[in-house]
């Protein structure tokens, strides 16, 4: 399964800033197939309507939960998150586990802006892949592969 689709996710108050920032990379993002949370995705489809945009359930009511199972499913490449750090939100914890998933499965995550113009000037935005240096999910994990395997095999 290609690892190439593109996460995008605004709090209500950085919505303008990510619309502002998808319009500032337009070039980097077409062709791209983009997930976003359903209020940004639907905002982002009707100002650029030219992107492949996949609107998933609105945060609050899943979606950043929908965006960590696509990581799981090894469907993502990138994940860009504009947080807004001054206002609590009522799925807090549906974005720790997002943020989990993405540093287990080693995705990278912009939680703003500035990083989303790190992520997009990399080599590694048009050809999502880990570098060598980066072992694979099963190389780090495979101690816990392994005392999965021997619990099983006892039980
Ligand atoms: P939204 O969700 O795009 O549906 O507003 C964003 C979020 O997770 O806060």
């Amino acid at each position: 399964m290609p690892k190439s689709a593109i996460a995008m996710i605004a709090h209500d108050r950085t919505k303008p800033d990510l619309a502002a920032w998808v319009g500032r990379n337009l070039a980097h993002l077409q062709g791209r197939l983009i997930y976003a949370t359903g209020t940004t995705g639907r905002l982002l489809k009707h100002a650029y309507p030219e992107l492949e945009i996949h609107p998933l359930k609105s945060g609050p009511l899943g979606g950043d939960q929908q965006v960590g199972a696509l990581i799981a499913e090894g469907r993502i490449a990138c994940v860009i998150f504009l947080q807004d750090p001054m206002t609590p939100q009522p799925h807090d914890v549906d974005v720790k586990a997002l943020v989990r998933l993405a540093t287990l499965y080693e995705i990278p995550l912009a939680c703003n802006q500035s990083t989303a113009d790190y992520l997009v000037a990399s080599p590694y935005f048009s050809k999502p892949e880990l570098a060598p240096e980066i072992l694979s999910l099963e190389e780090r994990y495979e101690a816990y592969l392994q005392r999965l395997n021997t619990t099983l095999e006892s039980s």
